[in-house]
């Protein structure tokens, strides 16, 4: 009798979530440029701190990720007891949806928000609620207005996955305090580290009891194949996530890389300036050529074409030359491709390819 045995409301209106692709038939060494990561690996630390704890693996990890957190601590001048640690920023965003939505609830994203977020609303039972952009750029008073007494979470990256573009801390802070009592406003950083100057809304986590932080170690410190991010929040919150939290949900290679990774300022300093140099030759180089995309804050750019028929012909031409990068139809954006910032060869070889498709 397979036909009683079903899952939860909502589980199956979860469709499964697209990864970047990674193989192009005919290419051995196809560059991928379709999940941001970062071009130049992790610190060479962090590496080095892997292979040290491989010798250990017999030994169950760190439940309380207490050296992690004291060394984000110290070098984003945050406190350490309000900082949880997960696999990756996914786990995070799923934790507080298991937390604190459910059945009977809301979720707020934007209409071109990271995918994640409608995913772990819907796996927690709750309903996403989509709410419009503006051009592109997430529009304070748009979510404010979708907001009903059922909204628990509104989930916010900034700088946005995969427009590239973010708000100001003005507007997040007129966003958080205007929202209603019950609900949690989530700022998702996964790209704050691109951003010079930006603390990812850290301070406004500290002066208020209604803002989470969620941070990642898969983009700038390029450990994405490790699976470790973060949040910080106010105690209340970080709290309760402690008591869903797995208490082993962190491997030890993984803590040991990170926390050499993030003491690693000076390599962080670097790959920030080298995208941001790198990024704006991409866009340049696109634009002069008829491919325009929004100003980026983080380290892909969105290229917009003149239609779904050219974006996704230029991705085949871009393939055939061994370059893959991100189709975004299903963000709703079927005539843009997300293009990772790569090193300064990666760069040029997508310039030369996308300039042929357009000349051809
Ligand atoms: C890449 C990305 C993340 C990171 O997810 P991890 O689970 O930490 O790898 C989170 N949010 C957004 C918007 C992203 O683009």
């Amino acid at each position: 009798m397979t036909q009683m045995i079903t899952p939860q409301p909502g589980i199956m209106d979860i469709a499964l979530y697209q990864g970047g692709a990674s193989h192009v038939a005919g290419h051995e060494n196809a560059l991928k440029l379709s999940s941001n990561e970062n071009p130049f690996g992790p610190s060479p630390a962090a590496i080095k701190a892997y292979e040290r704890e491989g010798r250990m693996l017999h030994r169950y990890p760190s439940a309380d990720h207490g050296a992690l957190r004291a060394a984000i601590a110290g070098v984003y001048n945050l406190d350490a007891d309000r900082i949880i640690c997960g696999t990756g920023s996914d786990e995070i965003i799923a934790f507080l949806c298991q937390a604190y939505a459910g059945p009977g609830t809301e979720v707020i994203h934007t209409e071109h928000g990271f995918a994640m977020y409608r995913i772990s609303a819907l796996a927690a039972g709750a309903t996403p609620v989509e709410v419009a952009e503006h051009e592109r750029v997430t529009d304070v008073d748009t979510i404010l207005a979708a907001c009903t007494d059922k909204t628990r979470l509104v989930f916010l990256a900034n700088p946005n996955n995969p427009t590239g573009t973010m708000i100001g801390l003005g507007d997040i802070a007129r966003l958080a305090e205007a929202l209603p009592p019950q609900a949690l406003l989530v700022l998702d950083g996964a790209y704050a580290e691109y951003v010079e100057g930006y603390d990812g809304g850290a301070a406004l986590v500290d002066s208020r009891q209604n803002v989470v932080m969620t941070r990642t170690f898969s983009k700038i410190y390029g450990l994405g194949g490790l699976r470790i991010g973060w949040g910080y929040g106010p105690s209340h919150v970080i709290d309760v996530l402690g008591r869903v939290r797995g208490p082993f949900n962190l491997s030890s290679s993984a803590l040991a890389a990170a926390e050499a990774a993030v003491r690693d300022v000076a390599y962080v300093d670097h790959c920030r300036a080298e995208n941001a140099r790198m990024r704006t030759w991409l866009a340049d180089a696109l634009a002069e050529i008829g491919v325009p995309s929004d100003v980026s804050l983080a380290n892909f750019i969105l290229a917009r074409f003149t239609s779904q028929s050219e974006a996704e012909a230029c991705d085949l031409h871009l393939q055939s030359q061994g370059l893959i990068v991100r189709r975004v139809g299903g963000y709703n954006l079927p005539s843009c491709l997300r293009i990772t910032v790569g090193d300064e060869s990666g760069c040029r070889r997508v310039v030369h390819a996308i300039r042929q498709f357009k000349e051809a």
